[in-house]
């Protein structure tokens, strides 16, 4: 195919979907994808979105039930949003806010998120630029906090199996799935995984959430004695597990967690990226359990994905503790070009201003019932409906080809989510998964089309 651009710049003609298929498959790298898988079948080329829809270059629409990628809570057309980043884009373009610079709306930012978290126990941000570079970010503060506290030796992390924490090398390194792994071992030593709290499979055999809880708690336990608690700097989780396959947690399971670390002086990094704002039905997925962590990493919904923005969130011990040691030992010497991008931080205030004035938390709670309500009705109808989980809006099926001996089916997956799609509903499809994250403004109609579509979907297999 020859390429058609008269200037280096130029946008390739946005209608013309077979050289945007041509071209995509010579020049893109896909996250997450074989590049050949790629070339032999070409990605859907999405080229607009309004509202909860979006549309390929072609012309076909869909719902979009994946909310972008776990992110576009505000749905596609947030004027506030839109307006505000023109406005930025006006006033600064970008500044840094390394020491000795900072910007007014990195400052209004960070004060409406000591507000917002205030009741999470959280009393300073650090902005970045996403998921990845909150994770990392969060995983060094821990081991500088024991360090400026004098406990040096406290550099170990533990973390979940099937638990999701980014690409970066610290954020792979706690990541609870095998595949982010294999491919870029060897990872940062001093990494224990305890069993992800899934009651539809674990080593325990164990069905009940509160029991499995427990069993879990006491894994923690062990690890921490053979370890040596002097030597553990964290434990990271996600409050409901999100790209693992939406495992959602016993109510007892993060209260128990908490415990076992206050034991042990262990930190309690909270990864909010997905359960940040509003998505399970509270502001927080700690605050949903009843936790305070010392830290929270947050990005996705504080733009809603129109901006790539991430903030840490820091705990009053954290922030003290830091900010008592003088010198090197409590100066953060860490930090990215974009933290605190002003373009990034006014985008968030007005998503921010929105999510709070739309009640979103509220509005996810009672979406969400009603997609699990649907979910379940489903697994009613079709019985290689093995398990179903939601916490808010954050749901998924898991597909399997035998409900007694729980077969995992991932072949499934493809077909149900590629006949949801046709219907008119975009899925997202891992593993044995379909997993669900709408915008939080779903509307009960929207809900009711997304369950129609999947249920097409399911009946093509
Ligand atoms: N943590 C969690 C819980 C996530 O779900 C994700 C992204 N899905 C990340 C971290 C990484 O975020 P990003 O892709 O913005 O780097």
């Amino acid at each position: 195919m020859p390429d058609t651009r008269t200037s280096p710049v130029d946008v390739p003609p946005a209608t013309d979907a077979n050289y945007l298929a041509a071209m995509n498959a010579r020049h893109v790298w896909h996250p997450m994808a074989h590049p050949a898988e790629m070339q032999a079948h070409p990605p859907r080329i999405i080229a607009r979105a309004q509202g909860v829809e979006i549309e390929t270059v072609d012309g076909h629409r869909a719902l979009d039930a994946v909310g972008g990628l776990w992110c576009v809570n505000l749905g596609y057309s947030s004027q506030p949003i839109k307006d505000a980043i023109a406005a930025q884009l006006d006033t600064m373009p970008y500044y840094s806010t390394f020491k000795g610079a900072t910007n007014p709306p990195v400052i209004e930012l960070s004060h409406r998120l000591a507000e917002f978290f205030g009741p999470d126990g959280m009393v300073r941000s650090f902005l970045t630029s996403g998921g990845s570079d909150s994770v990392d970010t969060a995983l060094r503060l821990a081991r500088q906090y024991h360090k400026a506290t004098g406990q040096p030796e406290r550099t170990k992390f533990v973390s979940l199996k099937r638990g999701y924490h980014g690409t970066h090398m610290g954020g792979a390194s706690v990541n609870g799935n095998h595949d982010y792994r294999r491919n870029y071992e060897p990872l940062l030593p001093g990494v224990f995984h305890l069993a992800a709290p899934y009651t539809y499979r674990n080593p325990f055999g164990l069905t009940d959430g509160a029991a499995l809880a427990r069993a879990i708690a006491a894994q923690f336990e062990d690890e921490i004695a053979f370890q040596g608690a002097d030597t553990i700097a964290a434990f990271i989780m996600e409050p409901v597990q999100g790209a693992g396959g939406v495992i959602v947690p016993d109510a007892s399971f993060m209260p128990l967690m908490r415990e076992v670390c206050d034991r042990h002086g262990i930190l309690l990094i909270a990864d909010e990226v997905i359960t940040g704002f509003g998505r399970t039905g509270a502001w927080s997925g700690s605050r949903w359990y009843g936790v305070q962590p010392d830290m929270m990493t947050c990005a996705k919904g504080i733009t809603s994905g129109y901006f790539p923005l991430g903030a840490v969130m820091i705990g009053e011990r954290v922030a003290a503790g830091i900010e008592a040691a003088e010198g090197a030992p409590g100066t953060i010497m860490h930090g990215y070009t974009y933290s605190g991008h002003p373009v990034g931080a006014a985008a968030a205030l007005a998503c921010l201003a929105e999510t709070q004035r739309l009640d979103l938390a509220a509005r996810a709670e009672m979406r969400g019932a009603q997609l699990l309500a649907g979910l379940h009705d489903l697994a009613g109808r079709f019985d290689f409906i093995g398990d179903v989980r939601g916490r808010g809006l954050m749901c998924g099926v898991e597909l399997v080809s035998d409900r007694a001996a729980k077969t995992p089916a991932p072949e499934l997956v493809k077909i149900v989510c590629d006949a949801a799609y046709d219907a008119g509903t975009m899925f997202r499809p891992v593993a044995t998964n379909v997993l669900m994250s709408p915008p939080l403004v779903v509307t009960e109609g929207d809900v009711g089309r997304m369950l129609d579509c999947l249920e097409a979907g399911l009946s093509a297999v």
